[in-house]
């Protein structure tokens, strides 16, 4: 089903999904009709850079994605710091936390996600964070050096939140519950390298560690209590174990969600007048956590909502990690299932570590720790699913020696 273009176009969410969604409709012309709604009180920034604020490497101003004047010039009408309350569809509305009604001929949700909270005693005392925003960061940055940082989840936010933190002075402790970091992104030997090269830079990681209880004292944190009974000092504790799709506002208004706001090829909900894009969505039983696939996604909606037909049709996850010093990237299934061939190079002293999953002659998945120079190439072969059985010999030495060699020998 291709959408007939609309004429007024309201954006909820004004993070990157919706930003971007904006910037592709105005680069196709739309410069009439546009509302952009956003809880947060900023206009919209790259949220991926937290990270180097949070390392001192760059302030709020750097990150900034676009300035007001962008939005004006544009003609889309900026509305911050003002969460939708509630979708009514069959007026076609939207109405703000302030009270201000919002009419729409096509709605677009880009709600995100929220950090996900544990149900633990103390997690309301203050000196605890999530690590998803400008006000957490700002939070975090407000910990003077000397403090002592506990880090629950030993994933890429909680890495990236832990090595900012060591940054500024902050003594830091990682507390994972599984055996490996980062176990959703790399397999054994290269979450025991990163274990290594995290451990060298100070930081202490406690793997296979669950944590019980947060304690505080005059409504403050000040431990960390683990199910072994050890307790940890912490001044600031930083909750890291995941994110959820923000459903909220659109299961309040009947749309059909899962994990996350159901959406079809074209992107649009159960709703025909009501789209999705970004972390909020699942497409085809996939939720989202990384930007690759949401700049896909607003392209393709920006497409549809042009009234040309586009579809989107998922796309391989690939992550790297953002800690100075320590190299890494991993695409597609790097953890082999029955029926896959794995390729290995592995050099212990550099340390360099690749590994590719190959099945039916495509490349599934790569993970590189130590030397990234090729991931690239690599999330592009995956993203291609091409034949790379003429490449397969010298496919781990990279493209420099693996594409001279598939020539030589055809
Ligand atoms: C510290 C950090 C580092 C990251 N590093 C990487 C990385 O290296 N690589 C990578 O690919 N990804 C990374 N990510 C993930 C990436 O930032 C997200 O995938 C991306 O921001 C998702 O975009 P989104 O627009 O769907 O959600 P968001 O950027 O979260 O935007 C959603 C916005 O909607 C707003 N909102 C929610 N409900 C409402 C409502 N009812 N009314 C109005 N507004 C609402 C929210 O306040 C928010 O501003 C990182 C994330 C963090 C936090």
């Amino acid at each position: 089903m291709t959408i007939p273009p609309a004429n007024r176009i309201v954006v909820i969410g004004n993070g990157m999904a919706g930003h971007r969604l904006l910037s592709e409709l105005v680069a196709r012309g739309q410069h009439e009709g546009l509302t952009a709604i956003g809880a947060e009180p900023h206009a919209a920034y790259n949220r991926i850079l937290l990270s180097s604020v949070l390392a001192g490497d760059k302030s709020t101003a750097d990150v900034a994605l676009a300035g007001q004047a962008w939005y004006a010039s544009c003609g889309i009408e900026l509305l911050t710091g003002d969460a939708v309350a509630k979708i009514d569809r069959a007026a076609r509305t939207v109405a703000t936390a302030s009270g201000r009604v919002v009419p729409y001929d096509r709605l677009v949700l880009a709600t995100g996600s929220r950090p996900i909270r544990l149900g633990l005693p103390g997690i309301d005392l203050a000196g605890v964070t999530a690590f998803r925003d400008i006000a957490d960061v700002e939070r975090m940055c407000g910990t003077p050096a000397g403090a002592r940082a506990v880090v629950i989840g030993g994933g890429l936010l909680g890495l990236e939140a832990a090595a900012g933190l060591q940054r500024r002075g902050i003594g830091v402790v990682v507390v994972h519950l599984a055996g490996e970091l980062m176990e959703r992104q790399l397999d054994v030997p290269a979450a025991a390298l990163l274990a290594d090269a995290v451990s060298t830079r100070g930081i202490d990681v406690r793997l296979g560690a669950q944590t019980k209880e947060i304690v505080g004292r005059d409504g403050r944190v000040v431990a960390v209590r683990l199910a072994d009974g050890s307790e940890l000092p912490a001044d600031l504790v930083v909750l890291a174990v995941g994110v959820t799709p923000e459903t909220a506002l659109a299961r309040e208004a009947g749309l059909e969600c899962g994990r996350g706001i159901k959406v079809d090829d074209a992107l649009c909900t159960s709703d025909p007048a009501i789209s999705a894009l970004g972390e909020c969505v699942e497409h085809r039983g996939q939720t989202f956590g990384l930007v690759g696939p949401i700049w896909e996604q607003a392209k393709v909606l920006a497409d549809v909502l042009a009234g040309r037909g586009a579809r989107y049709a998922g796309t391989a996850p690939v992550t790297s990690l953002k800690v100075s010093g320590i190299d890494l990237f991993s695409a597609g299934v790097v953890r082999e299932g029955e029926g896959a061939e794995t390729l290995v190079l592995a050099d212990p002293v550099t340390p360099v570590y690749r590994k590719f999953v190959l099945r039916d002659g495509r490349l599934e998945g790569a993970l590189l720790y130590g030397d990234v120079e090729d991931a690239g190439w690599y999330a592009e072969l995956i993203a291609g699913a091409q034949d790379v059985g003429t490449l397969r010999d010298a496919l781990a030495f990279g493209r420099a020696h693996a594409q001279p060699m598939a020539q030589a020998a055809e």
